[in-house]
């Protein structure tokens, strides 16, 4: 095209394709620019799109399969050129890249460079910390129980710092936030302690704590062992589900079943077997108020499922919302504390202690202080808006 070949950058060479490099929990991704060249980046959630005016490249679709990047895409218009970065851990204004510009190792060109992992997040100071609306339903308090796992002999997750530091760092935290809402929190520990050495025996007691309270928030950190500890990195929140049939401890001793007011007779003794998907009577023919227990009724299982999964997905919501971090869902699952207990009840993994660079994010407080606001906001909002309230 005339226009074109006449243009200011008709003479411009075809730019070398971009260089990709793994680093400790990142993928460098280089390109070889001219001296005079400008670019604009644009992230798109699941790809970095970068524009470049005037430039020349070779179009065509690359696979890398990485854990950052999946691949690219070179594309060329009559204008300009574009390079689409595939990113499976995201990229959003606020995460998931940093951009630098660098001269060229030789002669009189830059490089751009892209660093790109889902841990690269939001770590700037939360100042002012926005203020909660004070929360209370029917003239009373809500009654929150937070545990930050592990303590003691059990470190939990090992990183840059121990997982059972970080858990009681953020516990700390949303205590705070949550009385200051009006929230009445119990810790399952407020130091580096646990119950017992015994580890089911532990976390029985934990989930004792719930017992009459509204909800249950565990707060953990997480790890996986390499070659995945480099590209592992990002949220999870956790809820007892359907589908989780092996649980990681063995169940706790059942309760005795209330003595029979009147004998079955033999054709009524096989049990019948419990069916999560049908409502139990109490549903049914609602106990009046007045006779429930306070503050809130031992909910069964189905309910209980629907407001842990409903709570869930409001703190990760809020937590994504605060950290921008990489979200890897909210996810059912059978931790001894979430599956074995009589309130909703949600386990937060806030990230991995294992990824290079968010094990280290994992140590920054400012960090931990938008990991506490999104566990508080999502848990006020579920409070607010979810919670059954007699
Ligand atoms: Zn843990």
């Amino acid at each position: 095209m005339l226009l074109l070949a006449l243009g200011p950058f008709a003479l411009s060479q075809v730019l070398p394709p971009p260089r990709i490099g793994d680093q400790p929990g990142f993928t460098r991704v280089v390109l070889d620019l001219p001296k005079e060249a400008t670019y604009q980046l644009e992230p798109l959630g699941a790809a970095l799109k970068v524009t470049l005016p005037g430039q020349k490249v070779n179009p065509g679709v690359h696979f890398v399969s990485q854990p950052e990047l999946a691949g690219y895409v070179l594309e060329q218009f009559e204008d300009r050129a574009t390079l689409i970065l595939l990113t499976p851990q995201g990229a959003t204004p606020r995460s998931g890249f940093r951009s630098m510009v660098l001269p060229a190792l030789e002669g009189e060109g830059q490089r751009l460079v892209l660093d790109l992992s889902g841990a690269f997040v939001d770590t700037s100071p939360l100042s002012p910390l926005p203020g909660f609306r004070f929360v209370k339903a029917n003239g009373r308090r809500f009654a929150v129980v937070l545990d930050p796992g592990h303590g003691g002999p059990d470190p939990g997750a090992m990183g840059p710092v121990a997982e059972k530091v970080v858990n009681l760092e953020v516990a700390l935290r949303v205590r705070r936030l949550l009385e200051e809402a009006g929230v009445a929190v119990t810790l399952t520990r407020e130091d580096d302690n646990t119950f017992s050495p015994d580890k089911r025996t532990d976390l029985s007691q934990r989930v004792a704590l719930a017992e009459g309270k509204d909800l249950f928030v565990s707060i953990h950190a997480n790890a996986i062992a390499p070659p995945r500890a480099d590209g592992w990195c990002g949220l999870e929140v956790y809820y007892f589900g359907p589908g989780n049939a092996r649980p990681f401890f063995p169940a706790p001793a059942p309760l005795q079943p209330p003595p029979l007011a009147i004998a079955p007779s033999p054709l009524e003794t096989l049990p019948t077997p419990p069916d999560l998907a049908q409502p139990s009577p109490e549903d049914v023919n609602p106990i009046p108020p007045q006779s429930l227990p306070t503050p809130t009724p031992l909910m069964n299982s189905l309910r209980r499922m629907e407001l842990s999964r409903t709570l869930a997905t409001r703190v990760m919501a809020h937590l994504l919302g605060a950290t921008a971090a990489f979200n890897r869902g909210v996810r059912s699952a059978d931790f001894y504390v979430i599956r074995y207990n009589s309130v909703p009840a949600i386990l937060v993994e806030m990230g991995y202690l294992s990824h290079p660079l968010e094990g280290q994010n994992l140590r920054q407080p400012n960090y931990l202080d938008r990991l506490a606001y999104g566990i508080a906001r999502g848990v006020l909002e579920y409070l607010e808006n979810d919670h059954p309230v007699e």
